[in-house]
């Protein structure tokens, strides 16, 4: 591909910015790999302030990369609670193991070993060759992607094939030789910090001179995106089961959505179903975890926003009567040791203060 008309210029422009303006992040005072991908992994659908605590506190239980392979997964999730997006944790526990066994326990500094680990796609991957080994990678993450739709004025959807094709060429050819670190992070800081979603602030920007879509009126228009379905909501029942202190636990399955962690057993309901709630779930329990309960008060109602659905649970306390049933008993006191995602935890967190 042609390099973009005026690329010298674009770069040694957004080159002096990022020099003066760049944002004072953790993951920028160091060049090691495993830290830098520990990084990028968490920033995936995460904003920099969250991330920040979470990527400390990874480090500290994980120091390395072995020290990673080795720990059980529940210890990771239990680390990574809070974060979201947990297929990111387990993703980066099996990679590390590959790692170990594969590349003499090192992150690969090529592009396609780097792509054959699980979670690893091709920005992030140029993130972690041009961050830590200098490499003339190109990115595309969120912020790129943005900068580069508007400063070149691309039309098109960018979650196209064919327009996220144009786009990674244009990031590609960018790129100023032997400065593929600082520029790329500069990228990420102009979309973060100035060329933002909905209000990008060009009176400020760098390159507002050299910007097509500075120059159409309408910056905020690129890049165009796909209309947004909507999003499902789940209602469902949930049960604390109670014996002698302890409480009734299961363990979601190792893949798919919050996968590993643990929570109190629950239960989609539709239709007739709602306005029978302690019916249905004590018939729930029965046929499902192979337990006689009695289901007594409501602990109250639960709510939660994921990505792709918005889930409400109404939570009931239950004593347990009679059968072994399906689960693991753990005390109270404990709850705090398992991994647990956001609506699971609030729910441990309100039974400590009711019990
Ligand atoms: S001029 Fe405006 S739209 Fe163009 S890159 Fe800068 S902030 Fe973004």
């Amino acid at each position: 591909m042609k390099p973009p008309p005026l690329k010298k210029k674009i770069q040694t422009t957004l080159l002096r910015w990022f020099n003066k303006n760049k944002r004072d992040l953790p993951w920028r005072k160091t060049h090691d790999p495993y830290s830098i991908w520990v990084s990028e992994i968490m920033l995936q659908q995460t904003q920099v302030a969250t991330v920040i605590p979470y990527y400390q506190k990874f480090l500290n239980s994980f120091p390395t990369i072995r020290h990673l392979a080795k720990a059980e997964l529940s210890k990771v999730l239990k680390v990574w609670e809070g974060l979201g997006y947990y297929s990111r944790a387990r993703n980066l526990h099996r990679a590390s193991q590959i790692c170990l066994n594969h590349f003499h326990g090192k992150i690969p500094d090529n592009l396609e070993d780097l792509l054959s680990l699980p979670g690893i796609g091709r920005s992030t991957a140029g993130a972690i060759l041009s961050f830590a080994f200098n490499k003339e990678a190109p990115i595309l993450d969120g912020n790129a992607k943005r900068v580069l739709s508007r400063l070149f004025a691309v039309p098109g959807n960018s979650g196209e094939r064919k327009t996220e094709q144009f786009l990674w060429e244009i990031s590609e050819s960018l790129i100023p030789k032997g400065y593929a670190n600082p520029f790329n992070q500069a990228l990420m800081d102009l979309g973060a910090l100035i060329c933002t979603p909905k209000d990008p602030q060009c009176y400020k920007c760098p390159l507002c001179n050299l910007c097509k879509a500075k120059a159409s009126g309408k910056p905020e228009k690129f890049p165009s995106r796909s209309v947004k379905k909507k999003i499902p909501h789940i209602r469902a029942v949930c049960a604390v089961i109670q014996k002698d202190g302890k409480v009734l636990l299961k363990n979601r399955p190792p893949k798919g959505l919050l996968g590993g962690l643990w929570e109190f057993p629950n239960w989609k309901i539709e239709g007739k179903q709602r306005s029978r709630l302690r019916l249905s779930l004590r018939n729930y329990i029965r046929k499902q975890i192979g337990m006689n309960v009695e289901v007594k008060n409501s602990i109250g109602t639960f709510k939660q926003a994921y990505s792709h659905f918005k889930i409400t649970l109404q939570v009931f306390k239950c004593q347990f009567l009679n059968k072994k049933g399906k689960g693991k008993w753990v005390p109270i006191k404990e709850l705090i040791q398992l991994p647990m995602s956001r609506i699971h935890r609030k729910i441990a967190e309100r039974i400590k203060v009711i019990t």
